[in-house]
């Protein structure tokens, strides 16, 4: 039975409920958690309040040894951290690691930044004496960080990580059904030195435990990961105190491919970027526009890239030539993804790969990966997030009609293009109505750059130097008196 972590201890929640975590492969119980109550989060809201006094006035330098210090424990407990992840999550195990690994990468990231945040001086005009100006950053209290099943360690990361170093305390709301992992990485940053009720954990349902934090009057920054109609009502909730908030919400990002693309590195990138995780990113490659003159051969290529993976359990590893894709994460989520399909195939889409569920899984939410083709563009699988291993590949006839399809869309997080170019990358960065554009390379959050998104997608920016100004405040002080 896990526990939350509360005030450095861990504890049941108040109701003494377990609810279980469960094996999205098999069905079966990994754990259970606490199902907490508003009273618990009232608690964790009360520690993190109690301990930012003394966190805030702390040496960065002191803040970032600690978190140091806790990723040194994680690292040395990767192994375990990561079945974890497979078991609760559904993904492969080097998919685990990786992601682990990237959110160590995150944590070391922050911790380096800790001690270079600066203000700025100001030389002032001398109408009312001499005088100058100081622009201070100072940390904003309890941050409350919300964050959704399908990469619970890394959007831990990417919140926990700017608010501790900025000198803010957290308390953390994993997903009700991947809270394990995350948990026992809190458990072991904590256990490295963080003074107790620093970093909290909270487990319960989203509509109860997440909203009574966003609602908290004591919390004054929310930080939000997960679907575009949730983060609309984390505004509501947290609109009439004016919290400050972030939402990285949903995705349908396009790539282009042109004449001159490299298509095996086409290929490859879009491989990656719509079937790793079981194509359950929200800056997974959604949609593919590719020139009709490379049409052909890059399909080919993409066939016989998508008959490489094998859908399986993801701690089981596949035979070479065969790379492993694990099960959709829950029932509900797989049986969205088919109904998108089937609304495309009823209106004339074709199927070029897979589109069935596997036989003989029928404890895991298994799907084979797909190829679509010859897609309506006013379909569900293109106007909507597609968050499974379904990919509609289009054929245009020109830079312009790729850009009007790509922007086609109430999303307007990613995006990409394959072409060596200078006018049309040009052309995709200025016209892309995307948070980031992708030149040549894999849809993926580098911890160095700015990541989020326009429209639908939300906005506040995760990852980067840039990131740590949605943890503190900026205050002008002008020093007069100076002769
Ligand atoms: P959800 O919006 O369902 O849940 C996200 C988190 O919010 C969970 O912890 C959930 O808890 C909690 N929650 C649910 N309802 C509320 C509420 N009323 N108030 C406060 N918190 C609440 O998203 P998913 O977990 O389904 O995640 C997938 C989505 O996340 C996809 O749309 C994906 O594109 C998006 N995403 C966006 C990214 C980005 O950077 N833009 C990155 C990764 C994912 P519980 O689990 O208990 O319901």
């Amino acid at each position: 039975m896990a526990k939350m972590l509360v005030a450095g201890e861990w504890v049941d929640g108040a109701s003494r409920e377990h609810v279980p975590v469960l094996n999205p492969a098999t069905g079966e119980v990994v754990d259970t958690v606490p199902q907490a109550t508003p009273e618990d989060v009232d608690r964790a809201v009360a520690a993190a309040k109690a301990s930012f006094p003394e966190w805030s006035r702390t040496d960065p330098e002191h803040r970032a040894e600690a978190l140091r210090r806790g990723l040194e424990r994680v690292r040395a407990c990767q192994d375990e951290i990561a079945d974890l992840l497979v078991r609760e999550q559904g993904k492969p195990t080097h998919e685990a690691l990786a992601e682990l690994n990237h959110l160590l990468h995150g944590l070391a990231y922050y911790a380096d930044l800790a001690s270079k945040l600066r203000g700025s001086y100001v030389p002032l005009p001398s109408h009312l004496g001499t005088s100058f100006g100081l622009v201070v950053r100072r940390p904003l209290g309890v941050v409350a960080a919300i964050v959704p099943w399908n990469y619970p360690l890394t959007l831990m990361g990417t919140k926990v990580g700017p608010a501790l170093i900025a000198g803010n305390t957290v308390v953390v709301k994993p997903a009700s059904t991947t809270p394990l992992a995350a948990t026992r990485v809190v458990g072991l940053l904590q256990e490295a030195g963080l003074p107790p009720g620093v970093l909290n954990v909270v487990t319960g349902p989203g509509r109860v435990v997440g909203e009574h934090l966003v609602a908290h009057p004591d919390v004054v920054r929310v930080a939000f990961t997960g679907e575009t109609a949730t983060g609309r009502r984390v505004m509501e909730v947290a609109g009439p105190a004016f919290k400050r908030v972030t939402l990285e919400l949903g995705g349908s990002d396009p790539v282009i491919v042109c004449s001159d693309a490299d298509l095996d590195q086409a290929v490859r990138g879009v491989l990656v970027g719509r079937y790793w995780n079981c194509g359950q990113s929200c800056l997974a490659a959604k949609r593919v526009y590719v020139f009709e003159d490379v049409y052909e051969p890059f399909l080919e290529k993409l066939l016989a890239g998508v008959s490489r993976y094998e859908p399986g359990e993801g701690w089981v590893r596949p035979e070479r030539p065969k790379i492993r894709i694990g099960p959709l994460h829950t029932a509900q989520q797989r049986a969205e993804v088919l109904a998108q399909m089937q609304d495309a195939l009823q209106r004339g889409a074709r199927v070029a790969y897979g589109g069935r569920v596997p036989e003989g899984r029928e404890q895991g939410h298994f799907l084979e990966p797909t190829v679509l083709v010859d897609v309506p563009h006013d379909s569900r699988v293109v106007q909507e997030e597609v968050f499974g291993p379904v990919l509609p590949v289009f054929r245009v006839r020109d830079m312009d009609e790729a850009i009007r399809l790509a922007n086609d869309s109430p999303y307007g997080l990613g995006s990409s293009i394959w072409t060596s170019n200078v006018r049309w990358i040009h052309k995709a960065v200025q016209e892309l109505e995307a948070g980031m554009t992708w030149v040549n390379q894999v849809h993926y959050g580098y911890d160095e750059l700015p990541f989020g998104g326009t429209k639908q997608s939300g906005f506040g920016k995760e990852h980067g130097v840039e990131a740590l100004d949605y943890y503190v405040e900026l205050k002008s002080v002008v020093v007069g008196g100076l002769g």
